[in-house]
């Protein structure tokens, strides 16, 4: 709830821009977007840099994904937010290089990656990253408290 109250902190009672690519809600019925304050500073960007939030790669709406990376990683390296006391889980895992989602190898998602697009991730750690998201299905990540 860390990234919850930040966002809440950031944008209460301010207008903010919303700007949507081509998909505009994920298969959750969730809004994807980019969030900008009213002095233009992406809060997606300041989300990923305090390690509030994961990086997702969603084609086409890639514009900002290397920039975002590029947070995600100096928020690795110094353990912010959620990574601080992360349990890392070994893998391998297996990760789709044209979704950038990672599975467990069992996962039936994983056995359907053409083998083009198959990439070999040796932990959780070096798929984050890499840019990787975790697979909802097969992986808990999502739900893992910090
Ligand atoms: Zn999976």
């Amino acid at each position: 709830m860390e990234a919850w109250r930040f966002l809440s902190s950031m944008t209460n009672g301010k207008r903010v821009r919303l700007v949507q690519g081509q998909a505009h809600l994920d298969s959750y019925g969730r809004i994807l977007a980019y969030v900008y304050d009213p002095e233009g500073r992406m809060l997606n960007f300041q989300m990923v840099e305090k390690g509030l939030a994961h990086v997702l790669y969603l084609y086409p709406d890639v514009q900002a994904f290397e920039k975002l990376l590029g947070a995600q990683r100096q928020a690795l390296k110094n353990k912010q937010g959620k990574w601080r006391n992360f349990k890392w889980e070994q893998g391998p895992f297996v990760g789709n290089h044209r979704t950038k989602r990672f599975h467990r190898p069992d996962c039936s998602s994983a056995q359907t990656i053409n083998s083009k697009h198959s990439v070999l991730l040796k932990n959780e750690r070096e798929a984050l990253w890499e840019g990787y998201a975790p697979c909802r299905q097969c992986l808990s990540f999502a739900k893992k408290k910090s």
